[in-house]
C-alpha cells in the first residue's frame, strides 16, 4: 500500500466532507514553507535566490499551527528551503502530529541522519526525501558531488530506525527515462514506503533556464518511465495524476487545493507563481484572481505546467467529483495495472542518454559575505 489506509481514510472523507458541504474551492495540502535558506543550491531551485536577510528568517511553530489550523487540511508538505536547518523543526513536527496532521517533511537529507534523534516516528509523519534519480544525475541535479550518498545514508537510518520514508524526485529535459526506472528500483530496494515523480518548473529566478520540459516532451518522458511497470514499485500520487503525466489524462490545474504559507503570509496563486501575499486563508481564496491561471487562461507563465502541487488536487477533485471519476478511481486501486505499453517499450529502448555539463554551482546572493554564508547553510 503506497500510503496507510487510515491516511487514505481520513483524506477520502476529508473531501467528501467538502463535497457535502458545496465547497468548490477546498484546499487538500498545506505546502508550508518555514524558511527559504537551504544547505544545497540546485540550478533548477526558484527558492534560494533571496537576499541573505530573507534567507535567514523564519516561521515560528506558532505561525506553522496557526496556517494549519486556519485552512483545515489533512495533510501538510514542509519544503523550503531545507526544512532541517530549521532549529525549532522538531517542535513544528510535533505539535502538527499532535494535531493528527500527516505530515511530509520534504528534506534534502544531507542533515537526516545526524537529526533523526530529535524525531519520533509516528504513522503521521513521513521524511519525503529529495532524489533526483540515480548517483550521477541527482549530483547533476543538487549541483553537489557526494550528494545522492549523504542522502542515501539517511534514508537508510529512518528507515531503520523504523520512520515513514518516501522520495520525491524532480525530472528535467534531458532525464534518461531508463535510468529513472534503475532509480525507482533502487529506492524500493532500500525500503522506502512510496515515490512521488514530478516534473520541473521554469522558475524565473533559477539559474539554469534552459533544461525544463515542455508539455509534449513531458508526457513522453512519462509514458516512457511510467508505463510497463514493476509490480515492486509504489507511487503515494493519486493514479489519475500518474495518468496525466502520461498523456492519458487532461487536468486543469487547481491552484488553491495546494496553498503555500511562508514568512511572506498567503501565496499568490500558488507554490510557484508569486503574484503577491494574502495575510490570511479566506483572503487568499477571495482576493485572488483564479481565472488568470492554468492552461485555459492562456497565461504563459502556466502553459507549460504539469507540476504535482498544481494537477494532483485536480485528480483528487475528479475523483469524488463524479461517478465517472470515483468509479475510474476505485477500477485504478482495486486493478492496480502496470500499464503495459508496447510504443512506450520502444521509447526506452531507443532513448539516447544526453550528454549531461559539469556540475554547476550557484553563486551565493549578491552581498553575502563568506561569515553570512555559512550561517546561511548551516556548515
Ligand atoms: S498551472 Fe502551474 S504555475 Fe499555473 S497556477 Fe497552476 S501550478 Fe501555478
Amino acid at each position: 500500500m503506497a500510503v496507510p489506509v487510515s491516511q487514505a481514510w481520513t483524506v477520502a472523507t476529508y473531501v467528501l466532507k467538502q463535497k457535502l458541504m458545496g465547497r468548490k474551492k477546498y484546499p487538500l495540502v498545506l505546502m508550508l514553507e518555514p524558511l527559504f535558506r537551504c544547505n544545497l543550491a540546485c540550478a533548477g531551485c526558484g527558492k534560494i535566490q533571496y537576499p541573505a536577510h530573507i534567507l535567514k528568517a523564519e516561521l515560528s511553530p506558532e505561525d506553522c499551527f496557526k496556517a494549519v489550523e486556519e485552512c483545515g487540511t489533512p495533510m501538510v508538505s514542509i519544503p523550503g528551503g531545507e526544512p532541517l536547518l530549521h532549529p525549532q523543526m522538531p517542535e513544528i513536527v510535533a505539535g502538527l502530529v499532535a494535531r493528527k496532521k500527516y505530515v511530509y517533511m520534504c528534506t534534502n537529507a544531507l542533515l537526516l541522519k545526524e537529526k533523526l534523534h530529535l524525531f519520533k516516528p509516528s504513522k503521521y509523519l513521513s521524511f519525503s526525501v529529495h532524489v533526483d534519480g540515480q548517483r550521477e544525475h541527482h549530483d547533476f541535479s543538487v549541483c553537489r558531488e557526494g550528494g545522492y550518498d549523504i542522502a542515501m545514508e539517511g534514508v537508510r537510518a529512518a528507515v531503520a530506525a523504523g520512520f515513514r520514508v518516501t522520495t520525491n524526485t524532480t525530472l528535467f529535459d534531458g532525464a534518461d527515462p531508463n535510468s529513472v526506472r534503475a532509480h525507482f528500483d533502487e529506492m524500493m530496494t532500500a525500503g522506502v514506503e512510496s515515490m512521488m515523480v514530478s516534473p520541473g518548473y521554469t522558475y524565473d529566478k533559477a539559474p539554469d533556464q534552459n533544461h525544463f520540459l515542455g508539455k509534449a516532451k513531458s508526457r513522453r518522458m512519462f509514458r516512457a518511465i511510467l508505463s510497463n511497470r514493476k509490480k515492486e514499485w509504489q507511487f503515494n500520487t493519486h493514479p489519475l495524476f500518474s495518468e496525466f503525466l502520461m498523456g492519458k489524462q487532461n487536468f486543469e490545474c487547481t491552484p488553491w487545493g495546494m496553498p503555500t504559507f511562508s514568512i511572506f503570509g498567503w501565496q499568490k496563486p500558488c507554490y510557484l507563481l508569486q503574484d503577491g501575499y494574502a495575510d490570511t486563508f479566506q483572503e487568499l481564496l477571495d482576493s485572488t484572481k483564479w481565472e488568470n491561471y492554468g492552461a485555459k487562461s492562456g497565461n504563459p507563465q502556466c502553459a507549460n505546467c504539469m507540476v504535482h502541487s498544481g494537477h494532483e488536487a485536480s485528480a483528487v477533485d475528479y475523483n469524488f467529483g463524479s461517478l465517472k471519476g470515483f468509479l475510474t478511481t476505485a477500477k485504478r486501486y482495486m486493478f492496480a495495472s502496470l500499464y503495459p505499453d508496447e510504443g512506450a517499450q520502444k521509447l526506452l529502448n531507443e532513448w539516447r542518454p544526453e550528454h549531461t555539463s559539469p556540475l554547476i554551482q550557484i553563486q551565493a546572493p549578491v552581498g553575502t559575505t563568506k561569515t553570512e554564508l555559512q550561517s546561511i547553510s548551516g556548515d
